[in-house]
């Protein structure tokens, strides 16, 4: 029997109410079942057993799932051998699981590194078989020096070079595939890089977890750059492309300089500008910037000064004061990368211009927007800083450089924290929120996942955290909870597991409850469009936009006129 199949046999033959009394003191408690939680010391029961829905969760430590999860966390098992171990109780036999997936398979994380060495040193060999390639970096301006260093290489145009010679030198192909370093398309297994200059993607102790790929030649199909897949060394959203050559140089200088891509961050490394990093891709991530959080609190953003570039920058900037890392902006002029730049210039002219970076309220002021939306932009960063005496610094500065009253603006800013904090408080108590209800029905009853599915359009959640939880369950095909453990956060498990346990409908009324929780979520957002209209409205009467004003009291008698969303689909 397959693993999926003896997962639903383990669940018709076994009642989990009577698995885990057997290890645990569990005392009736409405129509749910209670006990010390074993895995968090406590006095008074938080653990619930739920019978009808075969899950647990503890609300004191967040620990939850089915029977499955209570064995792997109970007796500290894998996944398969929680299983196995079940299916003997349950007395089924099950199949060898069939080999895939990183820990499970018996694949390390040795293996990958060890391939990944392998496979550097093989594009290292390609680059210097190959006139073109080595011609490219030199046009480039990259010494062999840099190209050392950074360990670049090159990987040769036909199909399956790296994969073969990576067999011959002993590697498992399933290791090859999981490294990422080939894959399956229609026309078979085949390199995942081809025809491109490797820059080797390092982790912060210097060892190579996957590798990124720049087109050397126009007419060569894919796009521009590519990156390794996901693996289990790396995930693209955290890793940050040179911090292990900058990770020193940051620390010495107190800040760290952003740039978007390989190229950039080579030149100035070369230039002798050495804490300088990159995000895999344009936009800057939270676990990127989490990540950096531990070596530096200031960060120079150099990105692209075209609409993309400004708009990861905003992005960027956000991320960055909400982690606490202060950031200013220096803007090249458009069509020119720090690469160019320093080609042209060199280090020292790159350095004159660090004076000139700006600020975070100077750089959104010089934007040519609408100014009450970049206001609004502005006071929405400020408050998710936590540091009182920084928000009360880019005030000031806020209302110097527009003429708006300090205690204007510090009043909108309270509206804004208040706003969020209610919204955090009621996350953290795990109060009945549509959302919170919504993810209940979606675990508890599956012929309701598609109405739910289509209902929920991304624009919806109020809550980013649901959000994400909603992305990764409607992106994954699952029957039981312990299917889907591995895709999510600790934290996002537990509250899957705690609103699911919390979930209590009369199965007559599931459909009309998802309807009422949908128009819910309509309604809040509406009335959130409407704080924020008021808001704008007197920001633009306050600074005498005459016009502004106009367009915002149309705005918000619409909105108003057209009324709540009653529920009726
Ligand atoms: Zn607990």
């Amino acid at each position: 029997m397959e693993i999926r199949q003896a997962l639903e046999e383990i669940k018709s033959r076994l009642d989990i109410v009577d698995f885990i009394s057997e290890h645990l003191d569990l005392r009736r408690s409405g129509s749910n079942f209670k006990a010390l939680c074993p895995f968090h010391n406590e006095k008074t029961p938080s653990f619930m057993v739920s019978p009808e829905k075969q899950i647990f969760h503890c609300f004191g430590c967040g620990t939850g799932g089915d029977i499955v999860t209570f064995v792997m966390k109970y007796e500290g098992l894998p996944f398969v051998d929680a299983v196995k171990r079940l299916s003997a109780r349950a007395g089924i036999s099950i199949d060898e699981p069939r080999r895939q997936g990183g820990h499970r398979s018996g694949i390390s994380r040795s293996d990958l590194l060890e391939t990944n060495k392998k496979a550097t040193l093989f594009f290292r060999k390609k680059l210097f078989e190959t006139p073109l390639a080595i011609n490219y970096l030199k046009d480039r301006g990259i010494t062999e020096d840099t190209s050392q260093t950074f360990s670049l290489g090159f990987a040769p145009p036909g199909r399956t070079n790296l994969l073969e010679h990576l067999l011959k030198d002993g590697v498992k192909e399933e290791v090859i595939l999981r490294a990422g370093l080939c894959k399956d398309t229609e026309n078979g297994r085949i390199d995942t890089f081809r025809n491109r200059i490797i820059f080797p993607i390092t982790n912060i102790s210097g060892e190579v977890i996957a590798f990124g790929g720049r087109a050397i030649k126009k007419d060569f199909p894919g796009p521009k750059y590519i990156n390794s897949p996901d693996t289990p060394l790396f995930h693209k959203s955290s890793a940050l492309f040179g911090l292990s050559h900058a990770r020193k140089e940051i620390a010495k200088k107190g800040y760290v300089i952003l740039m978007e891509g390989y190229l950039d961050v080579i030149t100035s490394y070369q230039a002798g500008i050495k804490n300088a990093v990159a995000p895999l891709g344009t936009a800057l991530t939270d676990g990127q910037v989490r990540r950096l959080k531990n070596l530096t609190r200031n960060a120079l953003l150099v990105f692209d000064s075209d609409d993309a570039g400004i708009k990861a920058t905003r992005r960027a900037l956000k991320l960055l004061y909400k982690n606490g890392i202060t950031g200013k902006v220096l803007l090249l002029a458009p069509g020119d990368d720090p690469d160019s730049f320093i080609r042209k210039h060199g280090a020292k002219g790159f350095r004159s211009l660090f004076p000139h970076s700006k600020g975070l309220v100077e750089f959104f002021l010089t934007l040519n927007e609408d100014r009450v939306d970049i206001l609004r932009e502005v006071l929405y960063i400020i408050s998710d800083i936590k540091d009182a005496i920084l928000r009360g610094e880019l005030i000031r500065e806020l209302s110097e450089k527009t003429d708006l009253p300090e205690a204007f603006l510090r009043e909108e800013l309270r509206g804004i924290r208040t706003g969020d904090e209610k919204e955090r408080i009621t996350l953290l108590k795990g109060e009945d929120t549509p959302e919170r209800h919504l993810l209940g029905i979606f675990i508890n009853y599956p012929d309701y996942r598609s109405k739910i599915k289509e209902a929920l359009l991304p624009e919806l959640f109020y809550s980013q955290k649901y959000k994400q939880i909603f992305e990764k369950l409607f992106s994954t095909d699952f029957k039981e909870i312990s299917e889907i453990k591995d895709i999510f956060t600790d934290e996002e498990f537990s509250s899957i597991t705690s609103s699911a346990i919390s979930c209590d409908i009369d199965s007559e009324e599931i459909g009309k409850n998802i309807d009422d929780s949908v128009a819910k979520l309509y309604n809040m957002r509406k009335k959130r469009r409407i704080k924020e209209i008021e808001s704008n409205l007197r920001i633009a009467e306050k600074s005498g936009d005459d016009k502004k004003v106009d367009t915002l009291k149309k705005e918000l008698d619409k909105l108003i006129k057209e009324g709540l969303h009653d529920g009726v689909f």
